[in-house]
């Protein structure tokens, strides 16, 4: 690690890789010899198109899709995209029907049910969303609009391990916290979006990555800004896109394809979760897991310690220890370690040996 920089274990806006900060300063006040930086020179200007055409195609090709998907800019972070979702897809008679398994799925539903065409395909509200709802949980209605998921859970910490058979109706996720941490069959999904700020850049634009057969018309009824039409004709070039915030998705995309692609971002990623759960599992119940084992999340570790004074003197030493963010959110309580692409696997060493000396202190 560099000195005076410490291990970044918060949940979003997060760590990202130190190889795309350094190039990002070192290129900063000029631009691909444009004598500008990217934060002045016009988003119509060559040098911008370069970044913005080649952020697109690179994340296409590590997610092995094709020309029928096309890939989206918006602003107005995931949350925006629980009103898009709905005002562009669905109606009375074909409503978005949703999977509760968390916070962000729970907010996507409530905006679809605020325009009254919002229905619960399944839900593990009843058990403090600790697992992801199975496929025989799911009721899916033969004449929704789109079935809709949250693919990792950022607060409660539990992720999909499977991909929903819909039985036709297209299927939509959120993946905010783990767009492209792992090789996935992506054509299973008509629609994917996610909020960069987690796993890909620095806050500021969501990427959708959606069938072109979806995007390409929305409802003649909505405003301009508000229909995927207009991201989609205008290639997200309508107004001024957030040029920085793409420029840095694409330097995180061109650095996971330098690391070998999101087999090798899966593997690591595995890696890293794997010693910070052995962590909790083996502390004889100092650490619980919020998670039940099947729905372990790779990217956001959430457990509590025996008190909520141990909580605070936990999160307090991790950080005289170089290790930030490991509080949970409120909703939960307790501890979230988020280790996403840009954490390297000496971040969760680090973690892991800290949690263990820390409970020898403090058991
Ligand atoms: C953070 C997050 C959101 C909200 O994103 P904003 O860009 O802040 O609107 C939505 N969904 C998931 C899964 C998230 O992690």
């Amino acid at each position: 690690m560099e000195a005076n920089r410490i291990y970044n274990f918060n949940p979003g806006p997060a760590m990202l890789p130190l190889p795309v900060l350094k190039e990002a300063q070192a290129e900063f006040l000029n631009f691909r010899e444009s004598g500008m930086s990217i934060l002045e020179i016009s988003h119509r200007a060559k040098q911008y198109d370069e970044i913005h055409n080649q952020t697109k195609a690179d994340v296409k090709e590590l997610m092995g899709l094709g020309d029928d998907y096309d890939v989206l800019f918006i602003q107005g972070g995931a949350s925006l995209q629980f009103d898009m979702i709905p005002m562009n897809f669905a109606s009375k008679e074909h409503p978005g029907s949703y999977v509760l398994s968390g916070s962000f799925a729970s907010k996507a539903y409530k905006e679809a049910e605020l325009l009254g065409v919002g229905e619960i395909a399944a839900s593990s509200k009843d058990v403090n969303f600790r697992h992801i709802p199975t496929q025989e949980e799911l009721k899916i209605n033969p004449d929704a609009a789109y079935v809709h998921l949250c693919y990792n859970n950022t607060i409660y910490g539990t992720e999909y391990h499977y991909i929903p058979d819909t039985k036709g109706v297209p299927l939509f996720a959120d993946m905010s916290s783990d767009m492209l941490s792992r090789p996935l069959d992506f054509k299973k999904f008509d629609f994917i979006y996610a909020g960069v700020q987690k796993n890909l850049g620095p806050a500021g634009v969501v990427l959708v990555v959606a069938k072109k057969s979806l995007i390409e018309k929305s409802r003649e009824t909505l405003p301009t800004m508000l229909r995927y039409d207009t991201f989609y004709a205008k290639n997200s070039l309508y107004n001024t896109p957030p040029a920085f915030c793409i420029y840095m998705v694409g330097k995180v995309a061109a650095w996971i394809k330098a690391q070998g692609g999101l087999s090798v971002m899966a593997e690591r990623n595995a890696k890293k979760a794997k010693i910070v759960y052995d962590a909790i599992d083996n502390s004889n119940g100092f650490y619980r897991g919020h998670a039940d084992k099947d729905s372990r999340s790779l990217m956001n570790v959430t457990f509590r310690l025996p008190s909520e004074e141990l909580e605070k003197k936990f999160a307090a030493e991790a950080l005289e220890n170089g290790l930030g963010g490991t509080k949970g959110h409120r909703s939960v309580g307790g501890m979230r370690t988020s280790i996403y692409n840009a954490m390297p696997y000496e971040g969760c060493e680090a973690l892991a040996d800290f949690m263990e000396k820390f409970r020898k202190a403090n058991a």
